[in-house]
């Protein structure tokens, strides 16, 4: 390798800086060969597969976004066990390589779980397991399983936990930024709702972080994205299942003035409600060829038909084109809704902002993605949607019962509005102008929120652009928490130096 540089220089075929930078792709590229040999020879060859095998393209293929799809690591490791992913740590950490790491890769930036190569992907994938424990208070969790199949294994003992609102999306990574879920009013992020984290540390030991084993560490990690430590298993609270009701209601787009109206009532009553939640989503739908509008509603507990009448009940009084509403005991029905909407396989990139509970902003920022997204409608699979989905004082109060957020959420802050800009498009060509039109309504979103004194500074990790500031987002004091656990935890920032993906501190 040093041989080859040289004689480039030799030649006068590249400028020193060339050559070096030459060198050291040369020196990756080798250190990567070396580590994926090195983890077949100790991991065995079923568990480190590469690119052009059957089994490393499923894994592939399996990411939720094309952009991530598109991504080739050197190899790819198949993790089955706390054990197998602590033994992968030590090899790429001695050889220099970059790696990363997915459980189920549902997020959409190109890079947030899977690395090119000269780099090393760790796919916890396999690690799907859900264990229910003896007194059904807690469950067990393999990060990367999905949720839909978590709620199947979790029917037949009548319990659920609080988890994503689509089926297919990853346990690994939505608990590790927080998540919400349907029962979070009720009981706060599913990071609130961890008894137990199984983690492997930067140097390869595993641990568990709770309230009494590594505390802060256990702290951390609700806000440690790719920092701390990558997670084998979470343990978490289960809750009785109870009958759900609810579903979707499209309206006519000239309809939307009146959905704002009775979003705002809806979300100022919520505090009186912690059974109930939903979300108006506004946008543009290729397949309608048309602005969009619709509203989903989740009500915890059939019986409580005059409490959640009451709720919606301006909701509920504006008529829909189509209404999916009603009683069902199965856990995955609502999650269905939003996997019909929201396929996988395609170009697609998440964007957020957190509002105070404030129409005119909701309303604008609607108006602004219009606009933006004008020239783009038309183009192959081009779809915009902006989801307005309230953030419950009852959560915020759930949060704090549980030991508070490194997230710089707090009880205080009143009902917020969490937006989820969410663009989806075909085309590679499409890609810069896309990405332009979000980055152009989160900024007037951003400005316009500002102005209006209805900005609240966080951003949600689990939805935001990788160039979003999450971490500042949060506030000096957290940040300064969080770096002391990394610094203890992760003493030679190995993490920091080596885990591509995520947010890093
Ligand atoms: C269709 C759809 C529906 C969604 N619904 C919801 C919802 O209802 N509520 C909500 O809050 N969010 C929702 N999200 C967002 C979701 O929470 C994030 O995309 C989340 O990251 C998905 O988890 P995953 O396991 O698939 O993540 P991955 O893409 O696998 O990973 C996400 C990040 O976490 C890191 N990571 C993953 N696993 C581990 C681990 N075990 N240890 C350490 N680091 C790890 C990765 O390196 C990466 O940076 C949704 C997303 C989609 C696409």
């Amino acid at each position: 390798m040093r041989s080859y540089a040289t004689s480039l220089l030799l030649f006068g075929l590249l400028a020193p800086s060339r050559a070096a930078t030459v060198a050291h792709d040369l020196r990756e590229e080798i250190a990567a060969r070396d580590c994926c040999q090195t983890l077949q020879s100790q991991l065995g060859p079923t568990a480190v597969l590469f690119p052009g095998s059957a089994g490393f393209q499923q894994l592939v293929n399996s990411y939720y976004s094309a952009q991530e799809s598109e991504i080739i690591s050197q190899c790819r490791v198949s993790a089955h066990s706390a054990q197998d992913v602590s033994d992968a740590i030590k090899i790429i950490t001695k050889g220099g390589c970059k790696f990363s790491v997915r459980s189920a890769g549902h997020m959409t930036w190109a890079g947030a779980a899977n690395i090119q190569a000269p780099g090393v992907a760790i796919d916890l994938k396999q690690m799907n397991g859900v264990n229910v424990s003896a007194d059904k208070k807690v469950v067990s969790l393999g990060p990367g399983g999905s949720w839909g199949p978590v709620y199947d294994a979790l029917d037949p003992f009548n319990i659920t936990v609080v988890g994503g609102r689509s089926n297919t999306v990853g346990v690994g990574g939505f608990i590790l930024g927080g998540g919400f879920s349907n029962l979070s009013p009720a009981h706060g992020f599913a990071s609130d709702n961890v008894v137990n984290y199984e983690v492997v540390l930067a140097d390869g030991r595993i641990v568990n972080a709770n309230k009494t084993s590594n505390p802060d560490l256990f702290h951390g990690l609700k806000g440690g994205s790719t920092n701390l430590g990558i997670i084998t298993r979470y343990d978490v609270n289960a809750f009785p299942l109870t009958p759900k009701w609810g579903g979707s209601r499209g309206y006519n787009v000239s309809q939307g003035p009146a959905i704002f109206d009775a979003m705002i009532k809806f979300i100022k009553k919520l505090p009186q409600e912690p059974l109930g939640g939903g979300s108006v989503v506004w946008g543009y739908s290729e397949d309608l060829k048309n602005d969009t509008i619709f509203g989903s509603f989740a009500y915890l507990g059939a019986d409580a038909t005059e409490s959640k009448a009451q709720l919606f009940s301006e909701m509920l009084d504006v008529p829909p084109t189509f209404d999916t509403i009603r009683t069902n005991t199965d856990q995955q029905w609502l999650d269905s809704e939003v996997d019909v909407a929201f396929p996988g396989g395609l170009r697609r990139i998440f964007s957020t902002l957190t509002l105070k509970v404030d129409r005119e902003i909701a309303e604008g920022i609607y108006r602004k993605s219009h606009d933006a997204f004008a020239g783009l409608v038309g183009k192959p699979g081009v779809s915009w949607t902006a989801s307005f989905q309230p953030i419950s004082i009852t959560h915020l109060q759930a949060t704090e019962r549980a030991g508070g957020t490194p997230q710089g959420l707090s009880p205080k802050d009143g009902d917020l509005i969490l937006l989820n800009l969410n663009t989806v498009w075909v085309e590679e060509s499409d890609d810069a102008a896309m990405q332009a039109a979000v980055r152009d309504v989160i900024n007037w979103g951003t400005k316009e929120a500002k102005r209006r004194n209805v900005l609240h500074p966080w951003l949600y990790i689990n939805y935001a652009l990788p160039d979003q500031k999450v971490y500042e987002s949060y506030g000096k004091a957290n940040v300064d928490a969080l770096l002391k656990i990394k610094n203890k935890f992760d003493p030679k920032n190995t993490f920091g130096k080596l885990w591509k993906g995520g947010f890093k501190l």
